[in-house]
């Protein structure tokens, strides 16, 4: 009886050696100590033998049950512990984590508030290709070859003749094509210049402003950029305007505000003079009517371009225009 106990439990112990996986350990526990058990068959056989070996013959095979029993347990539970690493613990008591909540970049804010401004003064707003060709966003604004005011601007070339656009101004030309005056329009957009400091980066957006009917003049201009400036900042903020060139209109005036940081008492953003560059504008020049196949004569009107980002920096006291674009969640959340 002892010899046989003494055998199962080897079978056992080689068994267990052998048993790969918790299932096979389970069919171990089965077959050792299930209900028709080879162990359980051993006790269940106890009380067929002569009287005086039962004591020791129950002994034996109880501590070979509960010693079979036990190595089962720890053998189950080394496989828990082995499976569960540090990253399948799950802590239910845990609060979730919320997901991050998006919102619109500060210069898709600015862009929206310049363009809902104009809305309310009655333009419409309308986008074009960010790849155009030399003819719209050159020849037909009155840059014709080698004309020196091209240099004015770094061009990306994707060939001789197809540029990433470097402003908007080429919507003037497109929607002029396609609209008999009066034309009230706004071209939000991006656009692309060869130039990287901490003012300026090789993609930034503008929008572009024109107005044509028949009268138009340069008090209009004023008129609405006035009021457009102070709706953006606020209406002690005054204007300047400033002669300068661009080849599309004629004649043409970059616009200063009044710092918006110092209120014109001179600081580091307006390099102490009181006055910030905002935004460049004109009377449109009457080639690009010709260009564009108007009567000649019949129509008067004006242009403007603004940067987004430049407008954005000065409304938030942002003082490289990198960081627009760094995409660091912790700066974009502020806005
Ligand atoms: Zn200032």
């Amino acid at each position: 009886m002892n010899k046989q106990i003494e055998q199962i439990h080897q079978d056992f112990l080689e068994g267990l050696n052998s048993a790969k996986d918790a299932m096979e350990i389970q069919a171990l526990s089965i077959q050792y100590l299930g209900r028709k058990g080879l162990i359980t068959g051993v006790l269940k056989g106890i009380s067929q033998l002569p009287k005086e070996e039962r004591p020791e013959a129950g002994k034996k095979a109880n501590q070979v049950r509960l010693a079979v029993d036990n190595a089962i347990q720890e053998a189950l539970q080394k496989l828990a512990t082995v499976n569960t690493t540090t990253e399948d613990v799950i802590d239910v008591s845990l609060p979730g984590r919320l997901p991050l909540k998006g919102s619109l970049h500060p210069v898709s804010q600015i862009q929206q508030k310049i363009c809902d401004i104009f809305s309310r003064l009655g333009f419409d707003v309308a986008e074009g290709p960010e790849v155009e060709s030399d003819h719209y966003n050159f020849e037909a604004l009155n840059f014709p070859k080698n004309h020196p005011a091209r240099d004015m601007q770094d061009t990306f070339f994707v060939s001789d003749d197809i540029v990433l656009r470097t402003h908007t101004s080429p919507m003037q030309i497109r929607i002029m094509e396609k609209t008999t005056p009066p034309v009230r329009v706004v071209t939000p957009g991006k656009v692309f210049r060869c130039d990287s400091d901490l003012t300026h980066t090789p993609m930034f957006h503008q929008v572009e402003g024109l107005l044509v009917d028949s009268d138009i003049s340069f008090g209009d201009l004023k008129g609405i950029l006035t009021t457009f400036i102070h709706q953006m900042f606020d209406e002690k903020t005054s204007l300047r305007f400033r002669p300068s060139f661009f080849p599309f209109t004629e004649p043409s005036a970059e616009v200063d505000i009044l710092c918006v940081m110092c209120r014109g008492k001179g600081c580091r953003v307006c390099s102490q003079t009181g006055w910030l560059e905002i935004l460049g504008s004109g009377m449109v020049h009457p080639a690009l009517y010709e260009n564009v196949g108007y009567p000649s004569g019949k129509y008067t009107g004006f242009a403007f371009g603004m940067g987004v980002e430049r407008i954005a920096m000065l409304k938030y006291g942002i003082d490289d225009i990198r960081k627009f674009f760094e995409n660091d969640i912790r700066f974009l959340q502020q806005f």
